[in-house]
This record gives structure tokens, C-alpha cells and sequence, in this order.
């Protein structure tokens, strides 16, 4: 087998500026240790989020320059919901700025004090949409999920029976929707099986709960169902994708992810009611139905984005950078999420930094050495991001500490790459010099976006 390459040739190109370790040493004390509050300059690598950080194609680019600005009707919006409805089948689309404007309206709509909502994980920005609504979210992740280092095909599935007991318990009456999150981004990157998500159709039609899908990354979740479900390997990940989003009543989207844009999301659904109420929100917080807060040039960018993201010779490319980076870990002894998920490598932090307890934040740790070592940053997916505190005051830590490392899609090459690999492991062999952290400052929403810490000694 020849070495998979990038399906792609560069055009146009961006530098990387170089510094210090000893600069960033300090970059990282004036940051507060929060790779948030770092200036993108003073980054070598920037593995922060694959979120509106993809490089858009030629024929991206050009479609932005056929970007129709009018007001209502353009024809941008016509293009854009084309796309949309081709892939999904879902009759009722409605653009919005970004995957969490989605999750404002549905949940501001369906939420509430005495609501609950069922996921295999909600992810951050929907997790703070749920809960600032007054509504609760209860993450049914299965068993194998919540295990960094056991090796399953799809460690992003529910657990079924843990999702009907939830129903029984907080009575399906009071349960809006089940959101099943594909790939599973705060659980690894990891996928869902179209079984389970069948199998989570069936129970909503049981308890009569709609089915909604968290579509972000549906396109590696196709692939992965591609390559590892058995009776799959023949279909084409258009066909696929299109049978996953058959089981739904709708899903939100973040077009930042699997549609190569550097803006924009979408709210898709069957229920005209639902849809009725939710373009009314829309209007007064994101914009006109046809624009939902974006440009028509945003929306030709996600309308071509969409069916590019579903080339096999991308997702190959794709899903193998993550698979490699992770091989050259576990072959260092370095303890990561596997096996390897779609978007990004998650280092068990826990794993990596055993002297540190889970209220130093051990994540939030190895971030920081990271970027002082190579210049990567990453982000901490742990208890600093999920952690909760207790009548007491007490750090409720979140079930696992990882660092996540996500990859920007078509962005950066193999010896980029092999670069991360080589600074991971550098630091892995000093792992003992680490120091654990405290919080200075707080937020009480998303606090790791804005949090303020300091090293212990
Ligand atoms: C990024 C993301 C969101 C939120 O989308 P934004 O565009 O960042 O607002 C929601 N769910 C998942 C799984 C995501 O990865």
C-alpha cells in the first residue's frame, strides 16, 4: 500500500511565525494559562478546533465571489437549501451564523425549567444551551465510551438501555427530543453505528420522542460506518449520510466542521409547527429566513462545502492523518484515545499526568506544556470544560480528562504532523516536570473561554 497523500495542491499559503520556548513561556503566563487567550500569531501549530479553520477549495472561493446579497430570496439561499435538503431529506432548513445559534433557537423553544434532553454526549455549546434554557441534559454515552484506551468500533453509540430508563424516569412527557451527536466530539471524535442509531429510532417511536442529530461531523461518522459497520462497505458515503439522517426528525449543524466553511450552521427539521416558530425567533435574533445571519457568499460556500466534504479520497485522507498521528503516540507509549477518532487525537490526560489530581486540572496541564514545548495548541476537554461543583464547593470532576488535538481540515501536511508527533513525545518523556494548576478566575457558563489560572509550585 503507497503512502496515502493530501488530495490536494496548495494555491495560496499562510506563514507561520516562529518563536521561543523562552517566549512562550511568558505568552503562556500573560495567556493565564488559557490557550484561549493566546494571539493566533503566537501559535506554530494551531490544533485549538477544527471549527471554521478548514481551507476552502478554488471552487469554494469562487462560488464566494457568486454570493447573491440581496436580502430575501437570493439565490445563494436557493443553492444553500438545495445542498442541504439533498443530503438530509429533511423538508424545513434554516440557516444560522453557527452550530450553537441552532441550539439557541431549538432550545429556547423546546427547553424549560422541568425539561430534559438525551444524548450519547452533548457537547459544550449545546450542554449551555440546554441548562441556560433551565432544562437539564443527561449524556447516555455507552459503556465502552467513557474507556480512552479500549479499542471499539463505535465508542460514540448510546447506551439504549440507559436511554429508556432515562425516559421512564423522567417521563417521556417532559423529554423534548433525543440528540444523538455525530461523531461524538467531547467523547473522542468517536463514531456512532448506524445500528445504534436505529436502535435510538425505535425507542422515539416507542415513548413518541422526536430524533434529532447534532450533524456536525455527519459526513466522518458516514465513512467510518463505511469502512467498520458490516453490510456498509459498498455503499457510497453520500448514500450513507443520507440513510443516517432518514432515522431523524431533524438535526442542527455547524457548518464551521464538515462542510468547509469558515462561517455558518443550519436548523433542519420535518415538523412545520416547529419550524414556524423557530424562523420566528430566527428573525428577530439571527435575521431573514434566507439568510439566518449569514452572507448569500457564506451560504454558496457551505453549499459546496457540503458535497465536497463527502469526496472518499478527502475522508480517506482525512481519517488516516488522525489514524497516523495516533499510531506514532501508542507506539511512543504515549496514552491516547483510541482507537483514533474522526477530527482530532485526544491525549488521556489522566494517563499521561498520573502526579496530578483531577482538581489540578491535569488537561489544562498538558496544554500548557505543549504549547511551551512546540508551539501546538490544543485544548482541554476534562473538568475544566465539564466539571461541576457541589453544595460544597467541591470539584465534581468530569468522567474523563482529555487534551483534545483537533486537526483543521486540508490545512496542514504530513511533516506538520510528524512535527506534532515529535513535540507529544518530547514531552511525554519530561512528563514528571509538570505542574498542576489552580483557578484564579471564573465564568459560571463555558468558563474555559475565558478562565484565568495560575501553576502551582
Ligand atoms: C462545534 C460544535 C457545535 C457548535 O457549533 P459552533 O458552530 O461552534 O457554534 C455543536 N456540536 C458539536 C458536536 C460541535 O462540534
Amino acid at each position: 500500500m503507497k503512502t496515502i497523500i493530501e488530495p490536494f495542491r496548495i494555491k495560496s499559503v499562510e506563514p507561520i511565525y516562529f518563536n521561543t520556548k523562552e517566549e512562550r513561556t511568558s505568552i503562556l503566563e500573560e495567556a493565564f494559562y488559557n490557550p484561549f487567550l493566546i494571539h493566533s500569531k503566537d501559535v506554530l501549530i494551531d490544533l485549538l478546533t477544527d471549527s471554521g479553520t478548514s481551507a476552502m477549495s478554488s471552487n469554494q472561493w469562487a462560488g464566494i465571489m457568486q454570493g447573491d446579497e440581496s436580502y430575501a430570496g437570493s439565490p445563494s439561499f436557493f443553492r444553500f437549501e438545495k445542498s442541504v435538503r439533498d443530503i438530509t431529506g429533511l423538508p424545513f432548513i434554516i440557516p444560522t451564523h453557527q452550530g450553537r445559534a441552532s441550539e439557541k433557537i431549538l432550545f429556547s423553544i423546546l427547553g424549560g425549567k422541568g425539561k430534559y434532553f438525551l444524548s450519547n454526549t452533548f457537547f459544550d455549546t449545546t450542554r449551555a444551551n440546554i441548562e441556560f434554557s433551565g432544562a437539564e441534559g443527561i449524556d447516555c454515552l455507552c459503556k465502552e465510551g467513557k474507556l480512552p484506551t479500549v479499542a471499539a468500533p463505535f465508542k460514540g453509540n448510546l447506551d439504549l438501555a440507559m436511554l429508556e430508563e432515562q425516559i421512564l424516569k423522567y417521563g417521556a412527557a417532559n423529554i423534548p427530543l433525543v440528540l444523538v451527536t455525530v461523531t461524538n466530539n467531547s467523547g473522542g471524535g468517536q463514531p456512532v453505528s448506524m445500528e445504534n442509531v436505529k436502535g435510538v429510532r425505535s425507542i422515539c417511536d416507542k415513548y413518541n420522542i422526536p430524533l434529532f442529530i447534532d450533524a456536525c461531523r455527519f459526513a466522518e461518522n458516514s465513512y467510518f460506518v463505511k469502512l467498520r459497520e458490516k453490510g456498509y462497505a459498498d455503499k457510497t458515503v453520500r448514500q450513507i449520510a443520507e440513510e443516517l439522517f432518514s432515522y431523524a426528525d431533524g438535526c442542527t449543524m455547524s457548518a464551521k466542521k464538515d462542510a468547509f466553511a469558515n462561517i455558518g450552521g443550519f436548523l433542519a427539521m420535518r415538523d412545520e409547527k416547529l419550524a414556524l416558530d423557530c424562523r420566528n425567533l430566527l428573525v428577530i435574533t439571527e435575521g431573514f429566513p434566507t439568510y439566518g445571519g449569514l452572507a448569500g457568499r457564506d451560504l454558496e460556500a457551505i453549499a459546496i462545502g457540503l458535497n465536497e466534504v463527502l469526496d472518499e479520497n478527502y475522508l480517506q485522507y482525512r481519517i488516516r492523518s488522525i489514524e497516523y498521528l495516533t499510531q506514532k503516540l501508542v507506539a511512543a507509549g504515549v496514552p491516547v484515545m483510541q482507537p483514533a477518532g474522526g477530527h482530532a487525537v485526544y491525549l488521556d490526560a489522566k494517563g499521561f499526568l498520573p502526579h496530578i489530581p483531577v482538581d489540578q486540572y491535569p488537561g489544562q496541564a498538558l496544554v500548557g506544556a505543549l504549547y511551551v514545548e512546540g508551539g501546538i495548541r490544543g485544548v482541554e476537554i476534562g473538568s475544566l470544560m465539564f466539571g461541576k461543583y457541589d453544595e460544597t464547593g467541591k470539584l465534581v470532576p468530569a468522567a474523563l480528562e482529555l487534551v483534545r488535538l483537533a486537526i483543521p481540515r486540508r490545512v496542514y501536511t504530513q511533516s506538520h504532523i510528524d512535527y506534532v508527533a515529535e513535540v507529544i513525545i518530547e514531552v511525554f518523556e519530561n512528563r514528571n516536570n509538570i505542574k498542576g494548576m489552580s483557578i484564579l478566575e471564573e465564568a459560571p457558563l463555558l468558563r474555559h473561554f475565558t478562565v484565568k489560572m495560575k501553576m502551582l509550585d
